[in-house]
């Protein structure tokens, strides 16, 4: 602990005495930073649970501000820092003591775990605050599917429109070198995302005679595309099936209800395959045409 605060001072130093920081000094492996990504993902766990309770009835996202959903009592700051807060109040709201689902602050250690996981994988580039943001569209996007049976147009249009104007900035997103490359990759990845699940879906419509997936799924895999290229889309439409009969399997047993038809939101399963993409896809897109290629 007193390292860290030693690497802070020397920022410090450095700033003050007008010397430029030298980046490569910096000890970027030490685990203050790590710590701080556990930080940041927390808070932005905390918005998340905002965005997927009030996006979906298209409420606005700062006001009014945080209140208790049973007596309308603000949550006063020291009430509302995440995690901590929910475990000393035990779950309940400070003035009525209504509970609260642990989905909230589940939601905010999933942020915070996959924030210092980018972190822990990408470190100091620009892959990781880019990342962070999609892994935060995701999670949102998948509790609100989870919720709603829908994946709202700010998070699947937004995504889209994001990612094709983050690529351009920052083409090494797609491990290329110039700006044109890297809105090439990233139309090419939302074009391709979008074409394949728009013809699954009608391919789908006319085999089931009714709507075998929704256009916001088509969306979803289209601003993933826009993020991560025709690659990620690839391996997202595969592994998702993988995953999504998995987890049908997994869920009609804890209901009990053995029967297919019942309708199950896709969005998470793509979320969940476009972050192992995130992490492993590489290595394993490698491995797996590896194999083929013997
Ligand atoms: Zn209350």
């Amino acid at each position: 602990m007193i390292e860290s605060f030693l690497i802070l001072g020397q920022l410090a130093e450095a700033h003050t005495h007008q010397h430029k920081v030298a980046i490569a000094d910096i000890n970027w492996a030490h685990p203050l930073w790590d710590a701080y990504a556990i930080l940041i993902g927390a808070c932005f766990g905390s918005f998340l649970n905002v965005c997927i309770y009030r996006i979906p009835m298209e409420l606005s996202l700062s006001k009014p501000g945080s209140h208790c959903f049973s007596c309308k009592a603000p949550i006063r700051w020291f009430h509302n820092i995440p995690i901590f807060s929910y475990l000393a109040l035990g779950g309940k709201c400070a003035s009525c003591k209504a509970k609260y689902s642990s989905r909230y602050m589940l939601i905010e250690l999933l942020t915070a775990f996959l924030f210092w996981a980018v972190w822990h994988f990408y470190g100091y580039s620009w892959h990781t605050p880019v990342y962070w943001l999609v892994v935060a569209a995701l999670i949102a996007g998948t509790f609100i599917d989870i919720d709603h049976l829908i994946l709202p147009d700010r998070i699947t249009w937004g995504g889209i429109i994001a990612g094709l104007i983050i690529s351009p900035f920052y083409p090494g997103l797609h491990q290329m070198e110039t700006w044109k490359e890297g809105l090439i990759a990233s139309v090419a990845g939302a074009g391709l995302g979008f074409g394949l699940l728009w013809t699954v879906s009608i391919l789908g419509t006319l085999a089931f005679k009714k709507d075998a997936m929704g256009f916001g799924d088509v969306k979803l895999i289209g601003a993933i595309g826009a993020f991560l290229g025709w690659r990620a889309v690839i391996f997202t439409i595969v592994a998702s099936s993988f995953i999504g009969t998995f987890g049908g399997i997994i869920t009609m047993i804890i209901q009990r209800k053995g029967k297919w038809g019942v309708q199950i939101p896709y969005g998470p399963y793509l979320a969940a395959a476009a972050v192992l993409w995130i992490f492993y896809g590489q290595a394993i897109w490698t491995w797996y045409f590896g194999l083929l290629l013997r």
